[in-house]
Order: C-alpha cells, then sequence, then structure tokens
C-alpha cells in the first residue's frame, strides 16, 4: 500500500492529459493527481505538488496568506569582501575579475 496526497494545485484537474483521465466512456473526468510520498521530495513543496506549474498555482493563489506567515519587513544583509583582480576572459583578452566572498562575523 503506498502512501500519497492529492495534489494541491489548484487547477490540476483541469489540465489535459491523459493521465488524469477517469472514469468509463460517457463519464469521464479529468482527476487531480495523486503525489506518491519519496524520499527524495520530504521536505520540499514536491511532496504536496505535481509539477511546478500546480505550486505556482497553489501559491499565486494564496501569495497574500503565504506572505502572512514571515512578512519581509527590512532588507537582510550578507556581509561580504570584494575583490577585483587581472584576470583573462574566455577570449584570451584581459580583464578584471570581481570576487564575492560571504564573511562571517559571527
Ligand atoms: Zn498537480
Amino acid at each position: 500500500m503506498s502512501n500519497f496526497v492529492w495534489c494541491h494545485g489548484p487547477s490540476c484537474h483541469t489540465s489535459h492529459t491523459q493521465d488524469r483521465i477517469r472514469g468509463v466512456k460517457g463519464s469521464k473526468v479529468l482527476r487531480t493527481k495523486k503525489v506518491q510520498e519519496q524520499t527524495w521530495t520530504r521536505n520540499s513543496f514536491y511532496a504536496y505538488f505535481c509539477s511546478n506549474g500546480c505550486y505556482n498555482d497553489y501559491a499565486n493563489k494564496h501569495i497574500e496568506q503565504i506572505r502572512a506567515i514571515a512578512p519581509r519587513t527590512e532588507a537582510l544583509e550578507t556581509p561580504i569582501e570584494v575583490t577585483k583582480t587581472q584576470d583573462i576572459d574566455w577570449g584570451g583578452r584581459p580583464c578584471i575579475s570581481t570576487k564575492i566572498i560571504a564573511v562571517d562575523n559571527g
């Protein structure tokens, strides 16, 4: 017996694909896809959505509720060091390379 959830995409059942067709002639339907529980999908949206499209549809439909979970009220910053060095580009010409390195101040 396998564990699954129904895809949470609000329009999953409207996509015209053969793997969503259920029923017999005269009473066929397009059904929401099952999402099987798999090791690689744990702790990711793939545990609840059959595709990126369904995930995007859900996020767009519920964006205000999602944003309310952890609203961003100020910018975050990552301390860095920037170095510029003489380099050679892909065509063999001299150029300046910029390297950004995150600095751990903690
Ligand atoms: Zn889906």
